[in-house]
């Protein structure tokens, strides 16, 4: 695995943030700035910078990081959600280390 990069605030939070899921190789973050009454962002340690690299992810750990979205979302209480991902600066993205939002809540029918 690449070595997380000391100029990206995601390899950090990934290294030493408040986690609210946490397993081999991806975390889960409350989003400092919540669109949804829920919303956590999945984290991969891996420092890729876009979903447009996803095949840089060997197949068993993309795999892997669904599956750990679907579980934080499930651990945050939700059954009904969305999941994002921004893709480039044309896409929304600010924050480049690929992370997928799990948005969800009681007011998600409002933005759906
Ligand atoms: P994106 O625009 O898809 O790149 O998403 C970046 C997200 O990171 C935004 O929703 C921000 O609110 C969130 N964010 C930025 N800084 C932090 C932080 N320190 N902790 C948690 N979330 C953050
Ligand atoms: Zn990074």
């Amino acid at each position: 695995m690449p070595e997380p990069r000391e100029d990206c605030l995601f390899c950090r939070l990934a290294r030493e943030g408040d986690h609210v899921r946490r397993a081999e190789g991806f975390v889960a973050i409350r989003d400092i700035n919540p669109q949804a009454p829920v919303h956590l962002l999945v984290l991969p340690e891996r420092h890729v910078d876009t979903f447009r690299d996803v095949a840089e992810f060997p197949a068993d750990e993309a795999r892997r990081m669904l599956e750990f979205v679907a579980e934080a979302a499930a651990d945050a209480g939700l059954t009904d959600y969305r999941v994002v991902v921004n893709v480039g600066p044309g896409g929304g993205q600010t924050v480049f280390h690929l992370h997928w939002h799990v948005l969800g809540g009681s007011r998600m029918e409002e933005t759906l």
